[in-house]
């Protein structure tokens, strides 16, 4: 399908520094590339190490994908070398030195665009990273914002902004379609109070930069939520759903090679999994941010072990604390779990598992990736939401897909590290809310058939002539049509000069 023109175009993909961030917008690259034109990541050099046999397995399919490190001023604004990643910043408050590293980074793009061949024909970043827009301005190339966030989020947070009903202690969005209420503090305008100053302004600076924007990439396939993409539609300009990108990855080391290295050989956990009955297995996983407290891991641990499902526990690396690794042996969880149960203690490969005939179920943080990832593989959900638009998604999987079991959080933590807030839910909640999913009553088996349409629609969406395969290609045409208006406005004041 690729033309000599769309050939000649070169994509400058630019993620924030975060898994949630640059796993997405890897896979986008791979996406566009497929459709014939040039894609250049750019990203800093420990984030550039991390993805690189992602790109190598990429450009060995003949796709036509960079990797462009940019060094990135950790130690300059204070922050320990090696911050190159919000996944291994101990707090919050140092997010604010991590923006203005990244921010810093301008000046160095700049001068490495002015060098760079094929010239780039346009800027695709996440929306944390709005001085891209003013780099794209300087080029007059078109930006793009690649949202990391569904559309019913970015709908609702729209129509909350102007107002104050997200300061009651509980209220319904109005003016949608479905009946979402929420409690104070779980929408991301009721987070922002509770968050500094300096977090409050960096949020007012990104909502901003969306005037600014050519248009707007949404990771979701436009018949998962119509009516809330049609509505965003009518509030933001040039709206193109191009997800779930992570359907892109179809072979087993590409579903492997996502993010960090796997801390286990997926030959093992395949092998693991291939042990397990159809629709058995609960998988749980909270994400690459989510710092849990101690007490929280155990009463989830005590919930995985009491539901008497089997299952695998993802414990990531800042969460497998001395006081958690001491806890599983002197329970001797491990063992008692045996031949159930299995810790990985790590990085997971998470596609890999969710897309396992043996997976029933996903105990979920409900990070949108992750959340989409869920659907994509037709898998139910129960939700553990705790931070950021976390509750929205749980809103979404629960009440509106109807695909989803809530384990009971009530409040937000203020951050993903929040190691003194103790435990949200107990492990009774856990195990009945496993319980509830595993159901094989009517309302069970409505939401399984419920979760394997999606999933089928999803696929479509990214096949050949599917929405989301469309919405590329329209995107692409959007980028050339403006290539030609510039060399037309060009050769209009060669003609006027002579
Ligand atoms: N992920 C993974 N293995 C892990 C943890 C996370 O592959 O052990 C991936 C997951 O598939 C998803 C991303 O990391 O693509 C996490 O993004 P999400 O938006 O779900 O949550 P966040 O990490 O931002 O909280």
């Amino acid at each position: 399908m690729a033309t000599s023109l769309s050939k000649q175009l070169h994509f400058l993909l630019i993620p924030l520094m975060s898994q949630s961030h640059i796993i997405p917008l890897v896979d986008f690259a791979k996406l566009l590339a497929l459709h014939g034109v040039n894609v250049s990541m750019i990203t800093t050099p420990i984030n550039a190490k991390r993805y690189k046999s992602i790109v190598t397995h990429a450009i060995k399919s003949n796709l036509k994908i960079k990797l462009i490190p940019l060094h990135f001023p950790s130690q300059e604004v204070g922050l320990p070398q090696g911050s190159e990643n919000l996944d291994t910043l101990k707090s919050l408050e140092l997010f604010k030195d991590f923006f203005l590293a990244s921010e810093m980074m301008q000046e160095p793009l700049e001068k490495l665009i002015q060098d760079l061949e094929p010239k780039p024909s346009c800027i695709i970043s996440t929306s944390p990273l709005i001085w891209t827009q003013q780099v794209a301005n300087k080029f007059k190339i078109p930006r793009y914002i690649f949202q990391t966030i569904s559309c019913f989020t970015l709908y609702c947070s729209h129509i909350l902004n102007p107002t104050k009903i997200h300061d009651r202690d509980s209220f319904l969005i109005p003016n949608i379609p479905h009946k979402i209420e929420f409690t104070k503090g779980q929408t991301l305008n009721g987070n922002i109070t509770k968050q500094s100053q300096d977090m409050q302004s960096i949020i007012d600076q990104i909502k901003q930069s969306q005037d600014l924007a050519r248009g707007t990439l949404i990771n979701i396939f436009e018949e998962l939520e119509p009516w809330y993409v049609d509505s965003y539609k009518k509030v933001v300009n040039n709206v193109f759903c191009v997800g779930p990108v992570s359907l892109c990855n179809k072979d087993i080391d590409e579903m492997v090679d996502r993010g960090n290295k796997a801390s286990i050989d997926e030959h093992i956990c395949l092998k693991w999994l291939d042990s397990m009955k159809p629709k058995l297995v609960v998988y749980a996983c909270f994400g690459s941010l989510c710092q849990i407290s101690f007490l929280q891991m155990k009463e989830i641990g005590l919930g995985l072990e009491s539901s008497n499902v089997p299952f695998i526990w993802i414990i990531r690396g800042l969460n497998f604390t001395l006081e958690v690794e001491k806890w599983l042996m002197d329970e001797n969880f491990e063992e008692k779990v045996k031949g159930r149960g299995m810790i990985i203690r790590g990085w997971a490969p998470q596609v890999l598992i969710l897309s396992h005939p043996s997976i029933r179920g996903f105990l979920t943080h409900c990070g949108w990736n992750s959340t989409l990832e869920g659907i994509s593989c037709g898998v139910p959900m129960i939700t553990f939401p705790m931070f950021a638009e976390q509750f929205y998604n749980q809103k979404f999987i629960v009440n509106i897909l109807k695909i989803g079991v809530r384990v009971g959080v009530e409040v937000s933590i203020n951050s993903w590290n929040e190691e003194k807030n103790g435990v949200l839910v107990n492990n009774d909640q856990v195990k009945n809310a496993i319980n509830q999913l595993m159901d094989k009553g009517l309302e069970g088996e409505e939401r399984r058939k419920r979760a394997k349409e999606l999933a089928h629609i999803s696929k479509k969406a990214i096949q050949e002539e599917g929405s989301s395969y469309l919405n590329i290609k329209l995107l692409i045409e959007d980028i050339m049509e403006q290539l030609k208006d510039k060399e037309g406005e060009a050769n209009n004041n060669v003609a006027r000069t002579m």
